[in-house]
């Protein structure tokens, strides 16, 4: 590794306590590290071209442990309405696990956990999270209570053979959380076709992202459904969204195997 890359890592614990005090009041929690701030931290994207702007209609990420909203409302689901501590031995497959979270669940004794990733050259991965292929999963039929997988099928160019998959996995009963960016304005969803290669501009000037491959619609949860999903939509009230900093229209989307 340069040696850049291990300073960094290695004053980032610091630079964020430095960070979270200078923002510090009693604003908005987050409910993961249970830090309270005056305000989040601004969320930052990438354009095609390498150079960043910052997210605007986003209510921010925490500035101790970097959570995003949606981790944060997902946290905020798998305790106060799924009850994961309370629950019997479970087993959870975790896909591109948010590290936060990851980090919580790992130490939960009820909890077989696995994790993976498609790794990519030039990224690291934690040691717990092995390479897999959300499309072809090495795992039997019926293994698993929970599946995570969020903001991850708007990556995939056949997102019906990942919910395929993540359905065989599942066992009877089984939910998976499947979280994606959507806009609801949208009927139906804009997509890459299977034989098109759009370029990384192309990606980001019709989907948003220059890596995403879909902009989804109104629709995602009819092709959830036409998976075999009972499909239920959580969103928590004002109240909550304002004292945890969640995004009021992004919705903990639970697919469940009947
Ligand atoms: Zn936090």
């Amino acid at each position: 590794m340069h040696i850049k890359e291990v300073l960094k890592d290695l004053l980032r614990p610091a630079y964020r306590q430095y960070l979270a005090f200078n923002n510090r009041g009693n604003e908005v929690t987050c409910n993961i590290c249970g830090r309270q701030f005056s305000g989040l931290r601004p969320v930052v994207g990438r354009h095609a071209d390498g150079s960043l702007f910052e997210i605007q209609n986003h209510t921010g990420r925490c500035w101790l442990c970097d959570s995003y909203p949606r981790s944060r409302q997902l946290y905020y689901w798998l305790h106060n309405d799924y009850k994961i501590l309370q629950a019997d031995k479970i087993k959870i497959l975790h896909v591109a696990p948010e590290v936060q979270i990851s980090n919580r669940i790992r130490k939960y004794k009820n909890v077989d956990y696995i994790c993976i990733d498609k790794h990519c050259e030039g990224y690291k991965y934690p040691d717990y999270v092995n390479d897999g292929d959300i499309c072809n999963l090495e795992f039997g039929d019926n293994s698993f209570d929970m599946l995570i997988c969020n903001h991850v099928l708007e990556h995939i160019k056949d997102d019906i053979a990942a919910m395929k998959e993540i359905k065989r996995v599942l066992k009877k009963n089984g939910v998976a959380i499947l979280m994606i960016p959507i806009d609801f304005e949208l009927d139906k969803t804009i997509e890459e076709a299977m034989d098109e290669n759009l370029s990384a501009t192309e990606r980001e000037e019709r989907f948003g992202q220059y890596d995403h491959v879909r902009l989804y619609g109104q629709d995602y949860f009819d092709r959830l459904k036409a998976v075999g999903f009972y499909v239920e939509r959580i969103s928590y009230n004002d109240e909550l969204n304002m004292k945890y900093g969640f995004m009021p229209k992004e919705e903990v989307i639970v697919c469940k195997k009947g």
